[in-house]
């Protein structure tokens, strides 16, 4: 086995297979371990058009079209009741803030040449990507956990389980795309957990599930659907996976498990019941896989990068999947630091100081995403309100796509402004509707 690599790797999902692609193509020497064998099933099953580029790039838009995973045009929002309330000036709002939803379509975007992105089987998504990588020369090792990586030498060592065994393997530079295990993260103790969200998802596949049931429009029926409960913070996914397969999810407080005794299938079943026609939609299709939970975000890194390693995908950071950020994300993060990683291997220097232009673009996106969120939770008919509003609509859309790398989409500062507003003000008519969660107007210091 060889034991000595330019770069090493620690997981191959997306974030780990497109870092591999990238640096593959720039003639390192890369290896990729994983501690499982693919396919694996994994969360994160809808993506956003700003993954097209980095698909293309790395060689994998073919074999993902050729996949014929579900092709998704745009998203909706559905929620339980009409709220007659005020508009505060908005325009264009027809339905009583009840449903929402964005056509892709509808905006341009740099360097994506389709109007639809995809809902995936992670299974298979995640193993076009990591065959990918080795195809373009990453050594791909799988079901090999790394364990502990020594950075205080001249040159990193990682230790890599394989038959019983804790193998050496010395590299150049580390890059750690474990996901939400955080592995150099966790060793570093450089985590820190978000002082604000802390929620937990059940979710589960069902077959023959009526996908136009709850959709205002019937044609868009594999549209992602977010579908808010009348329960604070609380909603569920609706993703096409196949042509008869719909994954769901409901995500809530995690505190809300405690009201259930931590009793999965109860809070899962209880949850979707508060809004009835949901229900009849769900017990009217069969249920082929067992319910799963996820646990473990929101967090962020007080480093993400270092003399020697860098941390890219949810290894770097994780905020609420409300948006179906993460993917998008893992490919972007990847796409980003290997810019820096493939400069720093020319120079042969893999100092911390090289890796600050992917950094800052990191945090910044990242950072934009998190205050669309937190906005997005405190006021959520303010969302809707925005997106019905043509002044505003495409701004919106412009985060939906996930283009959150360069500036500060301008949206974000009025609805910052607005629900400034109405959190200062007990008497302002949307002041009712805002929710339990309160983000820090900017993001903790991570
Ligand atoms: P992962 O995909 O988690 O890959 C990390 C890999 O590292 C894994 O295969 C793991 O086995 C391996 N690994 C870990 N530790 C080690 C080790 N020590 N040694 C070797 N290998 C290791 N994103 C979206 O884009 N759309 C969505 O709709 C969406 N919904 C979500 C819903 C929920 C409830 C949650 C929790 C997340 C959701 N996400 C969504 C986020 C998405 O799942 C992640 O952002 C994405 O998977 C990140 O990719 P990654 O490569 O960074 O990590």
């Amino acid at each position: 086995m060889k034991t000595d690599f330019d770069i090493g790797i620690i997981g191959g999902g997306p974030a780990g297979a497109t870092a591999a692609a990238y640096l593959a193509k720039a003639n390192l020497s890369v290896a990729v371990f994983e501690r499982e064998t693919f396919p694996r099933e994994h969360v994160g099953e809808s993506l956003v058009p700003a993954t097209t580029p980095v698909l293309i790039e790395t060689g994998c838009m073919d074999k993902v079209e050729q996949a014929g995973f579900p092709k998704k045009y745009g998203a909706a929002w559905t929620s339980a009741e009409e709220r007659d309330i005020d508009q505060m000036g908005f325009r264009n709002l027809t339905n009583g803030f009840r449903s929402a939803e964005v056509l892709f379509a509808e905006r341009e975007q740099l360097g994506v040449d389709r109007d639809y992105t995809f809902h995936v089987d992670r299974g298979l998504f995640d193993q076009i990507l990591l065959k990918n990588a080795e195809s373009l020369g990453a050594t791909v090792y799988q079901g090999v956990p790394v364990g502990e990586v020594d950075l205080s030498g001249e040159r990193p060592v990682m230790r890599v389980r394989i038959g019983g065994q804790s193998v050496p393997i010395t590299v150049r530079m580390v890059v750690d795309a474990s996901g939400r295990r955080t592995h150099l993260g966790t060793q570093l103790k450089t985590k820190i957990v978000d002082p604000v969200f802390n929620q937990y998802a059940v979710h589960t596949w069902f077959d023959n599930l009526d996908r136009a049931a709850l959709a205002v429009d019937k044609e868009q029926a594999d549209y992602i659907f977010i579908h808010f409960l009348p329960v604070a913070d609380t909603w569920v996914w609706q993703i096409p996976i196949t042509d008869t397969i719909t994954s769901v999810g409901v995500v809530s407080q995690r505190a809300r498990l405690r009201s259930y005794s931590g009793d999965q299938e109860k809070f899962f079943w209880n949850t979707i019941a508060s809004r009835p026609e949901l229900l009849d939609v769900l017990k009217n299709a069969q249920q082929v896989r067992p319910l799963k939970a996820e646990g473990d975000y929101s967090y962020g890194m007080k480093q993400i990068v270092g003399d020697k390693y860098v941390l890219i995908g949810d290894a770097a950071r994780f905020v609420d999947p409300i948006f179906s950020s993460g993917v998008s994300v893992a490919l972007n993060s990847a796409r980003i630091a290997c810019q820096d990683i493939i400069a720093a291997a020319r120079a042969d220097d893999f100092s911390r100081r090289r890796f600050a232009a992917y950094e800052s673009k990191l945090r910044r996106a990242v950072q934009n995403w998190y205050e669309f969120i937190s906005m997005y939770y405190r006021l959520n008919i303010l969302f809707t309100a925005f997106v019905q509003d043509d002044r505003y609509r495409i701004d919106v859309l412009k985060m939906l796509q996930g283009d959150v790398y360069e500036d500060e989409p301008k949206v974000l500062a009025t609805m910052r402004e607005i629900v400034r507003a109405v959190e200062d003000d007990p008497d302002h008519l949307w002041h009712p509707y805002l929710g339990e969660l309160r983000a820090p107007s900017a993001a903790p210091g991570f």
